[in-house]
């Protein structure tokens, strides 16, 4: 089970305690990050930990440790725990007090809470590719703020997997927004196509990573809005998260993507994201 975090302290996680009245309980008053740990090693952890910073501003909150904080709360849980390969969830909320939809006096902290998981990176899925669905997306329009509300996400997550499928494909009204919990990628004549960061997706580290090794690789990409359409007739589709990384899309809606296998842009940028996350490691050596 190992050590988790609440607050600035590390305890055993069967003495970890939550109050029932934990704003994140009851209002999923709080934001989260996910970060993916390769070999001891928290990938991008800077970039997640800004992200988180913003998130909790933009829900108005003040958190109560500033990154370096954070930073070092993350390396000793790896240690602790001797985490190998897996992630880190981390989340703040509002903190405890008494129901009530405003907001609590400055004297209520929020509650910060981590813990590490041992988790095996997709090998399988990211060589042979997972198939998607396509549902509405009903999400509200701040989906830019990582928040713990994820009920539509993990509704049209449960929807994909009772249709067989790893990934739910979301749109507002046939416009592509992102995945239930990934960002939605097409590549149309050698061209890499994903929804621009606006307060319609939530604008993904990996997602990041990828627009820079596509430009520093001379591969054409657009953030650029694009329609059901264009997904079906993708020449490849791709979604990528932290636990994803680069993950093929060979069928949608039961319909083959391209040869049905994963496509050659798609495992161009496979090998650029597994060069990165070697060369981020050799480079804190
Ligand atoms: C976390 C998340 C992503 C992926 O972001 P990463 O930083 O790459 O893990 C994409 N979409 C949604 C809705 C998410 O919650």
């Amino acid at each position: 089970m190992g050590k988790v975090l609440v607050n600035d302290q590390l305890i055993e996680r069967t003495e970890a305690v939550i109050d029932i009245e934990d704003r994140g309980y009851q209002f999923g008053d709080g934001v989260y990050e996910v970060i993916r740990v390769y070999d001891g090693d928290a990938f991008t952890a800077e970039e997640h930990l800004d992200r988180f910073l913003q998130s909790a501003e933009k829900i108005k909150m003040k958190m109560p440790y500033d990154k370096q904080q954070m930073l070092d709360f993350i390396d000793l849980l790896i240690k602790e725990n001797h985490l190998h390969d897996g992630s880190i969830y981390m989340q703040v909320t509002r903190g405890t007090t008494s129901r009530n939809h405003i907001f609590p006096g400055n004297d209520i902290k929020p509650v910060l809470t981590a813990y590490t998981k041992e988790v095996e990176r997709p090998k399988e899925k990211l060589e042979n590719g997972v198939k998607a669905m396509v549902a509405d997306d009903i999400r509200w329009l701040r989906c830019d703020i990582k928040s713990l509300n994820l009920l539509p996400n993990v509704l049209a997550k449960q929807e994909a997997m009772e249709q067989g499928c790893y990934e739910a494909i979301l749109h507002r009204d046939g416009t592509v927004t992102e995945g239930s919990s990934s960002n939605a990628y097409v590549v149309k004549d050698g061209k890499v196509m994903t929804h621009p960061a606006t307060n319609l997706i939530l604008n993904g580290i990996t997602r990041q990573v990828i627009l820079q090794l596509c430009q520093a690789n001379q591969i054409p990409v657009t953030e650029e809005a694009f329609q059901l359409e264009d997904l079906r007739t993708a020449d490849e589709i791709f979604i990528s998260s932290t636990t994803s990384e680069v993950m093929p899309v060979v069928q949608l809606d039961g319909q083959s993507i391209g040869d049905g296998k994963p496509g050659p842009l798609t495992k161009k940028l496979q090998t650029l994201f597994q060069e990165k996350i070697e060369a981020v490691k050799t480079q804190k050596m």
